[in-house]
């Protein structure tokens, strides 16, 4: 029964509930049990709500069809980091071992207000530090395609988690690309909203001011669909943005629209089946009509350095509340004083990529040093935005790589966080000036571990992005990751 549902979008899965072409509890006791079988394999779900579900169905069941949300019975899974009432906010992080969530946040407030389920929560490197979801409490996630290769991180249990067909739609958040480079290395759809679009509210904060929620799917158009229900203005998260998204899908064209390719970053040391993909995506957006420009943007050269110490010096600020006193754990050793008490739980309850954050954030922002990196980095930043601000004045999209290589094997930089750093170089430039970017999946061919293309576009043009993705997936110039039938053997 399951197989023909799982590879389903949102949009198809919501219809088959409104037709009731398939009842809710059925679908939903068959999905329980594909997850939980699956899970022993992937390691992408922390908590599985099974009883809150079922209880949410009946309410759901009752409604009159006149009543049914947008979202009636779409099952969702959230990243470990979003606060719902009840469900696990651990982080991933033994500090906050049997965290539950003390609110709900803006987006899991909309979420439900539209009849969506929240399903349960999903694994992630530590405090959404990382790119391979190997930083975590609950052990690594595997790569559906290769279980001997990473998922890509943060957010790696939400991609693997609409990978699988375990909800069409995930959340995760993006500080650096913790949803489109594992939406890249699972073959799915990742999207990074403008910052401001989505609210923050109910976000554990690893950097405030490059942090977004951001979805994972199986379509550009569940992107939409979704974009609608939570882009809107929260008085809650005062950084959002003072118009809510308004769709544009179906009504852009390819032909006529302006390119800004970043071909120089394909000439540098990539792998060569993610230029040839990006060239072959190239040649199709070129027969549809569309304009290409090739441009340059020199800023990227310190796009690294500059995230990973405005990321760090943020992250060592915010992540200062947990100190055994307000969340989660406390050591159970004897204490000389309150330092003594905060230094034990700290070194006892972060893992080993948080700390060097901790110590690299308060190091950069320490009296002394603060102009030669924290105020240097910002000046940096603010230069990048110009640059940016510029190229948009010609061109409607910025087009890139998601990631310099397709997924690499477990273990591979384990004991490099550098070599594990590098892979952001073309995802934190959004991050760094507020603009949207999408990852798509490229078509691949067989056996072939999956690639993301990426696209990014002006501050606030998420409607048009979207749209755009959309156009480029009616003519199937993007493949979503088919789940095999023979995964239920
Ligand atoms: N890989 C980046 C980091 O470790 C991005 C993280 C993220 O986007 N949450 O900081």
């Amino acid at each position: 029964m399951m197989n023909e549902f799982l590879n389903k979008d949102a949009t198809e899965l919501i219809s088959a509930f409104v037709n009731q072409t398939i009842n809710l509890k059925n679908y939903y006791k068959s999905l329980f049990q594909y997850i939980e079988n699956q899970n022993l394999i992937v390691n992408a779900v922390t908590s599985l709500e099974k009883e809150k579900v079922l209880e949410r169905i009946s309410k759901l069941e009752n409604k009159n069809p006149q009543e049914f949300g947008i979202l009636y019975g779409l099952p969702i899974f959230i990243k470990e980091n979003i606060q719902k009432i009840g469900y696990s906010v651990q982080c991933a992080s033994k500090i906050l071992k049997d965290y539950k969530g003390q609110y709900d946040s803006t987006l899991v407030t909309l979420l439900e207000e539209a009849d969506a389920i929240i399903v349960g929560t999903t694994n992630m490197d530590e405090f959404a530090m990382g790119s391979s979801n190997e930083h975590s409490v609950h052990g690594p996630v595997k790569n559906p395609h290769n279980l001997s290769y990473v998922s890509g991180g943060s957010s790696g249990g939400s991609s693997v988690a609409v990978t699988l067909g375990f909800s069409p739609i995930s959340f995760g958040s993006d500080t650096g690309g913790s949803v489109r480079e594992p939406a890249s290395f699972c073959g799915i759809f990742g999207y990074k909203p403008t910052y401001g679009r989505v609210s923050r509210y109910g976000l554990v904060a690893h950097s405030s001011s490059l942090d977004q929620i951001s979805p994972f799917s199986r379509s550009a158009r569940d992107i939409d669909l979704i974009l609608n229900i939570i882009g809107k203005k929260d008085f809650n998260d005062a950084t959002t943005l003072n118009t809510n998204y308004s769709s544009v899908l179906n009504k852009i064209s390819l032909k006529g629209k302006k390119i800004g390719v970043l071909r120089h970053l394909i000439e540098e040391d990539i792998e060569d089946n993610v230029k040839k993909s990006f060239i072959d995506m190239e040649n199709h957006l070129k027969n549809e009509g569309c304009e290409m420009i090739d441009i340059q943007l020199t800023s990227i050269d310190h796009a690294l350095s500059v995230y990973y110490i405005i990321a760090s010096s943020e992250a060592s600020s915010n992540l200062a509340r947990f100190d055994g006193i307000r969340y989660g754990q406390r050591t159970q050793k004897n204490c000389e004083d309150l330092t003594d008490l905060y230094c034990k739980t700290r070194s006892e309850g972060f893992g080993e990529q948080v700390k060097l954050r901790i110590m690299l954030g308060t190091f950069a922002l320490s009296s002394g040093y603060y102009d030669a990196f924290y105020g240097k980095a910002m000046d940096l930043r603010q230069k990048m935005s110009e640059e940016l601000d510029n190229i948009f004045k010609n061109v409607d999209f910025v087009y890139l790589p998601t990631t310099p290589s397709s997924a690499f094997p477990l273990g591979n930089t384990n004991q490099n966080s550098v070599k594990e750093y590098l892979f952001d170089i073309f995802t934190v430039t959004a991050n760094l000036t507020g603009a949207p970017a999408i990852s798509i999946p490229a078509p691949v061919s067989l056996n072939q571990m999956p690639i993301g293309l990426q696209f990014m576009a002006k501050k606030g043009n998420d409607a048009e992005l979207v749209a755009f993705a959309y156009e480029l997936e009616k003519k199937k110039y993007t493949q979503t990751t088919k789940i095999p039938s023979n995964i239920f053997n």
